[in-house]
């Protein structure tokens, strides 16, 4: 397949592009952990503070002071490892990497190298791929350069550091260079960010940066084992970013490689305005981080206690919960694994088929169409929504036949502000169906006269005519007659040719 071919067919996302290359991407994902302190001092973590507020001489590296491990950090990164199938070291340590930056005022951050805190693992995708992990380990994360005064304009020439960043305790989680495709690297994300909230290990902020990925993609050769070099893509914060990065980058190195180039090893940042990765540096100018033990901290010991008091605090996992939705409430993979997406949001679905057993199905769908859009409409979480058992409430009047889909649409809507029980509601509405068969009668008996010629198609045979007449019937009760009831006592009263 040509270039040009290949280009049209690549925009879609999970669609595999014949093109004789194989696409390889590995993720570097850095996960701000949700803890109160830092990772050696005792300056608060937390975004959004006026700048340099949260400092001390340990996150700012002076000269004689020492770092102490921050042990709740350590606790949510192990709890984060059980999560993802890691296997946690009962002995790590931390290392300097050292290398010049503004936003580093130590000249290293302390990381984690040849002995990291867990290693191995992996996540299954909801396309039933799985993706493995090489290891996660903890660090500390750098300050921020500003290029404009926050709240101000810009500063020509000049750079401003903010330290509050520095020293905030990070999780770093390395894929396998094995992820086939841009959508999967984007899916992968998606299911790590619900691993965070689930276990509450991080707030999962991406706006905050609480979550930054750098990708990584070769490609090679379809049936080649050997890896083909790579580019990686530095500091992207949104899912969509990452796709649309890998995306150009599969294009752009295809577009190298079947022009008979070579990529160039080098790091790329992402424009999100125009989807283009622009290099940074090649590999000529890698940094030589001189790793070696981070002589004022001690190895971090574990015993086989604490860890198991991590694994004994991990919720239900998301693909756990999504499964056993599939399997005990009869919904499709897609349903189930947006059900569970959030645990507020599986929780209110479940709490809602307590209340309506029989209505799991139904309240599946009126969980992600209604009450997502009002959430949406009103910018409330789920948290805020109606009660559960009342949108079961609800739900079970359409089951029942009592409410038309229509009519059950405004009582959720009444319900939702009111104190009122939808079956109140329906009534003050006057919105039940009515399936009495002497009220019935009576609309039927009126369109059946008043429509002579719709009753004589139908006795000639034409079905369609019947249908007019069940609308008739919907006009004169406003909606409020129940159709499959009316449409029967009119197929009945037209048979016996009685009036
Ligand atoms: P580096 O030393 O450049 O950071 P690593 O070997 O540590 O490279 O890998 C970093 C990330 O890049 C990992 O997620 C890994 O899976 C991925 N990776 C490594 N080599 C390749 C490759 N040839 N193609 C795609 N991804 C790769
Ligand atoms: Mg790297
Ligand atoms: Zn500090």
């Amino acid at each position: 397949m040509s270039v040009a071919q290949s280009t049209t067919g690549a925009g879609a996302v999970g669609v595999p592009v014949d093109t004789g290359w194989e696409t390889v991407i590995g993720l570097e994902v850095h996960v701000q952990l949700r803890t109160r302190t830092k990772m050696f001092c005792r300056c608060e973590n937390r975004f959004g503070a006026e700048p340099n507020d949260l400092v001390c001489p340990v996150c700012l590296g002076y000269p004689g002071t020492l770092p102490v491990t921050n042990q709740r950090a350590v606790d949510l990164a192990i709890r984060l490892a059980l999560a993802l199938g890691c296997e946690v070291r009962r002995r790590s340590v931390f290392a300097r990497k050292n290398y010049f930056y503004p936003d580093l005022p130590k000249g290293y951050q302390i990381s984690q190298y040849d002995q990291p805190l867990a290693e191995g693992g992996g996540v299954p995708l909801p396309s039933g791929n799985t993706v493995r992990i090489h290891r996660l380990h903890l660090e500390e994360d750098a300050g921020k350069l500003l290029h404009e005064v926050p709240g101000g304009g810009p500063l020509p020439g000049r750079s401003l550091v903010d330290f509050n960043r520095c020293g905030v305790p990070l999780v770093e989680i390395v894929t396998e260079p094995e992820i086939g495709s841009p959508a999967d690297a984007q899916a992968y994300l998606q299911v790590l960010h619900q691993v965070l909230l689930y276990t509450g290990a991080s707030d999962g902020n991406m706006e905050e940066g609480s979550l930054r990925c750098d990708a990584n993609l070769s490609l090679r050769p379809a049936g080649e084992t050997a890896l083909g070099t790579k580019t990686e893509v530095k500091n992207l914060n949104s899912f969509r970013h990452v796709a649309k990065a890998l995306e150009y980058e599969r294009e752009r190195q295809l577009h190298v490689l079947t022009s008979g180039g070579r990529v160039e090893q080098e790091t790329r940042s992402f424009e999100p305005a125009t989807g283009v990765t622009r290099s940074l540096r090649s590999k000529e100018e890698a940094h030589d981080y001189r790793y070696f033990p981070e002589p004022d901290l001690p190895t971090v010991v574990l015993s086989g206690e604490r860890i198991e008091r991590q694994a004994n605090r991990l919720p239900e996992l998301p693909w756990t919960k999504s499964a056993r939705f599939r399997d005990a409430y009869g919904l499709r993979s897609e349903e189930a694994a947006l059900l569970s997406g959030s645990v507020a949001l599986a929780t209110y679905y479940e709490r809602a088929v307590a209340a309506h057993p029989q209505g799991k199905r139904t309240i599946a769908n009126w969980v992600m169409t209604e009450l997502l859009r009002e959430l949406k409409e009103r910018s409330i979480d789920v948290e805020q929504a109606i009660a559960p058992e009342r949108l079961a409430a609800v739900v079970a009047l359409v089951d029942s036949g009592e409410l038309s889909t229509t009519a059950a649409k405004d009582v959720l809507a009444e319900a939702w502000d009111s104190s009122e029980t939808p079956d109140q509601i329906a009534d003050r509405l006057g919105l039940r169906q009515v399936r009495d068969d002497s009220r019935l009668e009576a609309w039927a008996d009126e369109a059946i006269a008043a429509n002579e010629k719709a009753v004589t198609e139908y006795r000639g045979g034409r079905q369609q005519a019947l249908g007019y007449l069940v609308g008739q019937i919907m006009r004169a009760s406003r909606g409020s007659a129940e159709p499959r009831a009316a449409q029967e006592i009119l197929r009945r009263k037209l048979a016996d040719g009685g009036q």
